[in-house]
């Protein structure tokens, strides 16, 4: 499957904004954009005037980065979210919430997205009692999303039931963290959704 190959911290650069796509480096003064908060390139400190367009643009492309999806992942979300009922930039966003990497992630599992894929595809994660290693699934309230027992002796996962103890996970979610697993109770709201993004933005680009 194709997928982002540049260094992570460009993407922050890029979009102005910290992403937090790496973990504990994010809140650490190793953070690149800390460093350097301004775009990658010849021009990265040169003042542009932005068009609407390009202000819709770089929305999308935070969002897309933030959950670490390509353009065409992306998009089919947004076809998805625009057929459900209800405003279409909320849909999105919760639908991107309930993608399993974001899951993993949220529960503390992980230290990032792309961390959290990486369990995924490599078969650490468990749904209702089943791998599931596509991490763009959606999950459903009800769900229980835990470790693979085969994968508990691992180093990575030895010694997370106290770490976890100590996260505060959404409210949307139940952490068992002696279990290693988490439950869905149901899906966020808008406001539970801590990331910053404009969606409107995100519905006016592709609706043009
Ligand atoms: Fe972004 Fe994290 Fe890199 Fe900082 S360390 S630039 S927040 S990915």
């Amino acid at each position: 499957m194709a997928r982002y190959t540049e260094a992570v911290c460009r993407q922050c650069r890029r979009e102005g904004v910290k992403l937090f796509l790496k973990g504990d480096r994010c809140y650490s003064d190793k953070c690149a954009f800390a460093v350097r908060a301004y775009a990658p390139g010849q021009h990265g400190q040169s003042r542009k005037k932005v068009s609407e367009y390009g202000i819709q643009l770089r929305e999308k492309q935070k969002a897309r980065r933030i959950y670490g999806m390509l353009e065409r992942q992306f998009h089919n979300c947004f076809v998805r979210a625009e057929k459900q009922k209800g405003i279409t930039g909320e849909n999105l966003l919760i639908m991107l919430e309930r993608r399993l990497d974001n899951v993993v992630y949220r529960l503390g599992l992980a230290e990032s997205r792309s961390q959290a894929r990486q369990l995924v595809t490599h078969g650490h994660i468990i749904v209702n009692g089943k791998r599931l290693d596509i991490p763009s699934a959606l999950v459903k309230a009800g769900d229980v999303i835990s470790v693979n027992e085969a994968s508990r002796a691992k180093d990575y996962f030895k010694g997370m039931a106290e770490t976890l103890a100590t996260k505060t996970i959404p409210a949307w979610m139940i952490l068992d963290a002696q279990n290693l697993s988490g439950k869905i109770d149901r899906f966020p709201t808008r406001e539970e959704i801590d990331v910053p993004i404009a969606e409107h933005l995100i519905v006016e680009l592709y609706s043009k």
